[in-house]
């Protein structure tokens, strides 16, 4: 078992639960939304010493969150755009997230541009280019190349020999490049959530906020339905793409990405990821890529959402139509409707600039930039009733954004904080690679709990009082899933029910034929670790 981090608290507790019953009524940080971003301000703000209640309406990753790329980008886009400040905190935060705080989570990514008859010589020198830069933002960031190797140019049957699949006819080369990738987006939030708890942090699902102002939050049990009110130093509203129905002054226009999932052996062998340029145009891509669980997304579209706001985004079908017609151009098989096992969609929270004054992006106070620029730009923006929402960004500046949202919080709360930590703080399971690498425990778990691997294999132990061939054995075919991980779920990871368990704290339900696969072991892992609730596995 790994010991805890220096700093961090043990016991229940600690831990993240649903509902508000215990929860304090009184903290120096309230944190609306537990989306990437209010986990990191709730791990920012309590490892500053302060004390944190952070609530979720619905659930760890509930929102944009889980449907993201999955990709640690490293601002090359921003690069191209003359944007280098953005671009160079894309690339440090990727690179601390790769080395110091996660590199249990993130691994390195080879991308592939196949170079074919679609892209002329000039559009191969300007992204051949343009990769050369992005390295240079990997060197000043301090990236290590032993992280993330050189961009070089491929043969024909280099790019071949990568990705068997590609379409041959016309194929010149490819151009590879390496970015970071993520293990799992919603496995991240649970990490740096878990993290936060373990340092004292209350982390409330199922807990959602009806009103807020600077000084106090008026909270629903969504268990109970009761209500209550915390008062609190400052209040931070990570709300995503839902963060105006909280503050009215913040005016959001909602930008829908979606991917498609696909089963591994529809393209059989693809071992990068890769970039499949839309036809007629020069710098745009869709990505096409290969998951660690067998599965590979094809994405992304950029569509204006306008109207109310779902819980759950659908995919459109002409979404579905352009993602499958570009791919299927770049790939020797024609890929159709029946390849498709999975769709889903995420909302970028756009700020609408075109809003009063004190709503618009402190980094483009005329409000001209265009949205694409300020989706993944973060913005911090004090309200008048002294809330301080944190919009925008993206996964990978999730801890900056959080730095900033928390340094906004201690000055409007006049907040007696230490400075922050979180640049050297590595998530609970975090370990140089080479430690990983030597690890013992299975390798799912490794890849998704790192040195904690062993404290989840102990606690379903524990907890079940099952053999290790039942606990690690894929819980149905095509599903790699385990019973360890859902039962550590739910006594470490405040998982209530089986959409907790199946769509959060993992990834079954990206795949509904094998959702319903899933769901006994699901139950079963909630009825297991319920049974046993004076279990002395606990805290963490
Ligand atoms: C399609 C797509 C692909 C992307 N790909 C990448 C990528 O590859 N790499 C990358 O770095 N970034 C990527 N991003 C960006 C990234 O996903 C988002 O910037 C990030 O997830 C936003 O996180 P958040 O915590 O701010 O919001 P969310 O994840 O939406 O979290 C907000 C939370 O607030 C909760 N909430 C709302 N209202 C209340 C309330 N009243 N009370 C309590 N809780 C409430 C919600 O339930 C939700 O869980 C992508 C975005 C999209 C849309």
């Amino acid at each position: 078992m790994t010991t805890p981090p220096a700093g961090a608290q043990t016991g229940p507790a600690t831990r993240i639960a649903p509902g508000l019953a215990g929860a304090p009524e009184d903290v120096d940080l309230v944190v609306i939304g537990l989306g990437i971003t209010g986990a990191g301000v709730a791990l920012d703000a309590v490892t500053r010493g302060l004390s944190v209640l952070a609530v979720d309406a619905h659930d760890l990753a509930f929102g944009t969150s889980r449907w993201s790329s999955k990709m640690v980008h490293g601002g090359l886009r921003y690069l191209a755009q003359g944007q280098v400040g953005v671009a160079r905190e894309s690339a440090v935060e990727r690179g601390i997230l790769m080395e110091v705080t996660a590199p249990h989570l993130t691994r390195p990514m080879p991308m592939l541009v196949p170079l074919n008859s679609s892209v002329s010589r000039v559009q191969e020198r300007l992204t051949h280019a343009g990769l050369l830069a992005g390295d240079g933002l990997r060197r000043s960031a301090g990236t290590d190349e032993e992280t993330l190797p050189r961009p070089r140019r491929l043969t024909a049957t280099e790019a071949l020999a990568m990705a068997p699949p590609l379409r041959s006819a016309g194929l010149r080369g490819g151009l590879l490049s390496w970015d970071g990738r993520v293990e799992d987006d919603a496995r991240l939030v649970s990490n740096v959530a878990r993290t936060a708890a373990s340092y004292g942090a209350h982390v409330r699902t199922r807990a959602r906020v009806l009103t807020a102002t600077g000084t106090a939050v008026e909270l629903r049990d969504e268990l109970t339905g009761e209500t209550r009110s915390v008062t609190a130093r400052a209040v931070v509203n990570a709300a995503g793409v839902w963060a105006g129905d909280l503050v009215e002054e913040v005016a959001l226009r909602p930008s829908r990405g979606t991917h498609l999932v696909l089963r591994q052996d529809t393209l059989p062998g693809l071992s990068v990821s890769v970039f499949a340029p839309i036809p007629g145009s020069t710098s745009r891509f869709v990505l096409v890529l290969p998951q660690p669980d067998g599965t590979v997304y094809v994405g992304l579209t950029d569509e204006a959402a306008d109207g109310p706001i779902p819980d759950v985004p659908q995919p459109t079908d002409p979404e579905i139509g352009f993602l499958l017609d570009v791919v299927s151009a770049a790939f020797e098989r024609q890929l159709r409707r029946d390849d498709v096992v999975g769709a889903f969609a995420g909302l970028r929270p756009l700020l609408d600039t075109s809003g009063p004054d004190d709503a618009r992006d402190p980094a483009d106070p005329t409000g001209r930039g265009g949205t694409a620029d300020l989706s993944r730009r973060h913005a911090v923006l004090p309200s008048r009733t002294g809330v301080v929402t944190v919009v925008g960004g993206k996964l990978t500046t999730y801890r900056q954004m959080a730095e900033d949202a928390v340094d906004a919080a201690v000055s409007a709360g006049g907040l007696d904080g230490e400075p922050c930590r979180t640049r050297t703080l590595p998530l609970l399971g975090a370990a140089p690679r080479p430690v990983l690498a030597a690890l013992e425990q299975p390798a799912r778990l490794v890849r998704r709990f790192g040195t904690d691997a062993e404290l989840v294999l102990a606690t379903a132990r524990e907890v079940t009082g099952l053999a290790d061939e039942e606990l690690l054995a894929p819980i149905a075919a095509a599903v790699p899933v385990t019973l360890a991980e859902l039962v550590f779920g739910v006594t470490h990871e405040g998982a209530a029910d089986v959409d907790d368990l199946l769509d959060r704290r993992t990834r079954v339900g990206l795949v509904p034929a094998d959702r319903p696969l899933a769901v006994p072991a699901a139950e079963r892992a909630l009825a297991l670790a319920r049974g046993q609730e004076g279990s002395a596995v606990r805290g963490r």
